[in-house]
């Protein structure tokens, strides 16, 4: 569910004209609905309430610091995979006591970042970063508490590039290895090995597959506790899919927690959830102008003024999103087949293909539904188009959460070496 609906003939967040907000703030411009976030936070908090769980959201879905402060307010962690976002998720009032540092790559510093923080648990992807950890925590005297992500051997997920649980992916540590890495850790001076995490995968539309990857989880911590290994927490990733089209139709929070539920028993941990798109993804839309409708070869292209480098999802993962336009159509209106295209010199740069829209024209305006997920946070300036500029509404208020930056902005991190002329 989400707050943007159409109202006397105009798509509107929440009481905002998203008309208004194009007029003022300029387009391309992402708009965030804070009523969305604070439902699709509050159901799956709702769904959790009987259970001792840390609702870590993952910020790499959308890491702007008045998302992460609305988020914070509610209660929630965060889920980072960076030093910088460790820094953005505490700038924005998320305290280092529900920050999970998760992550392939660790850097040495992004570990001291975590580490100095007091952050509230690593987890950790392979034996040299566990020893890393390790030697950088003694040399600052503070002990890392660690959970271990293990790879599954679950297929999950809903396109090639976002399932990350099968041997082939480059996440987590060896199934088979798993038990030999927590003896290696508990004999660690600087790591507490207390955890086990587990992420299969993104945009998951089905229950099955998470439940598969979190008995094994389960299975794992009795193990590992007969052995005395005392592990208090399980991490139970993120995924969980949201519908994008009509027809998609995901598992609901209601379900997906009783799954869990069922899954853990009576065993007695806290349990750790890394949600990200099924926060921020439906309460997130992108605004763009019709640039141009250029008619060739028998196809009709709409040229809009928004592109790849503002909305990468199409481009990188076949995505669809629902491109609806910003008057309402009248019921029973014609519909042609369309290709919605951005304005960058590259064939990927294109939206929808044989898409049936209402006839458009040159300064129409449409939004590409369901993009407050890897939507602004994959922006770039690409073919030195300005970063895209998001804003928040909140009931009939709105406010710029990112400025779309002016051309000496946009170069100001660029310099001239001394052998050119400046
Ligand atoms: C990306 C990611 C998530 C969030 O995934 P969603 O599909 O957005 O819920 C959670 N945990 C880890 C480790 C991730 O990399």
């Amino acid at each position: 569910m989400h707050h943007f609906t159409y109202k006397n003939g105009a798509l509107h967040c929440e009481d905002v004209s998203l008309e208004a907000i194009a007029a003022e703030a300029g387009t391309p411009v992402y708009v965030y609905s804070d009523a969305t976030l604070r439902r699709h936070y509050g159901v799956l908090a709702d769904a959790f309430t009987d259970t001792d769980c840390l609702i870590a959201y993952a910020a790499k879905a959308n890491s702007n610091l008045a998302v992460l402060r609305t988020l914070a307010e509610l209660g929630a962690g965060a889920d980072t995979v960076s030093g910088g976002e460790i820094q953005r998720a505490m700038h924005a009032g998320i305290p280092a006591s529900k920050i999970v540092f998760s992550g392939v790559g660790k850097t040495e510093d992004e570990i001291r970042i975590g580490l100095e923080a007091g952050i509230f648990q690593f987890n950790v992807e392979s034996r040299p970063e566990l020893h890393r950890i390790s030697r950088i925590a003694q040399e600052i005297g503070k002990t890392a508490s660690i959970a271990f992500r293990v790879n599954p051997h679950v297929e999950a997920g809903g396109h090639a590039h976002i399932s990350t649980g099968a041997a082939e992916h480059k996440f987590g540590v060896a199934w088979h290895e798993a038990e030999e890495f927590y003896r290696e850790a508990a004999d660690l001076p600087g790591v507490d090995p207390v955890g086990i995490g587990v992420h299969i995968g993104s945009q998951i539309m089905s229950l099955a597959p998470l439940k598969e990857a979190w008995t094994r989880v389960v299975g794992l911590a009795r193990t590992l506790r007969e052995n005395g290994v005392n592990i208090t927490r399980l991490d139970f990733g993120g995924g969980l899919g949201v519908p994008y089209k009509p027809g998609d139709d995901p598992e609901t929070p209601a379900q997906y927690a009783a799954a869990a539920r069922e899954v853990l028993g009576d065993l007695d941990v806290q349990l750790i959830l890394e949600p990200g798109r099924l926060i921020a993804a439906n309460a997130g839309v992108l605004i763009s102008r019709v640039e141009y409708v250029k008619e060739r070869d028998g196809r009709t292209f709409v040229v809009l003024d928004a592109a790849m480098n503002d909305l990468i999802r199409p481009a990188m993962y076949s995505a669809h999103h629902e491109i609806a336009p910003l008057r309402e159509p009248e019921a029973g209106n014609t519909r042609i087949s369309v290709d919605f295209v951005g304005p960058i010199c590259e064939s990927t740069d294109r939206f929808a293909k044989d898409r049936p829209s209402t006839p458009l024209k040159e300064g129409d305006l449409v939004a590409f539904m369901t993009a407050g997920a890897y939507g602004a946070v994959l922006s770039s300036q690409y073919n030195s188009r300005p970063l895209v500029a998001e804003t928040l509404v909140r009931g009939d208020a709105w406010s710029t959460v990112r400025i779309r930056p002016d051309f000496e902005q946009m170069i100001a991190l660029e310099r001239m070496p001394d052998w050119l002329d400046g």
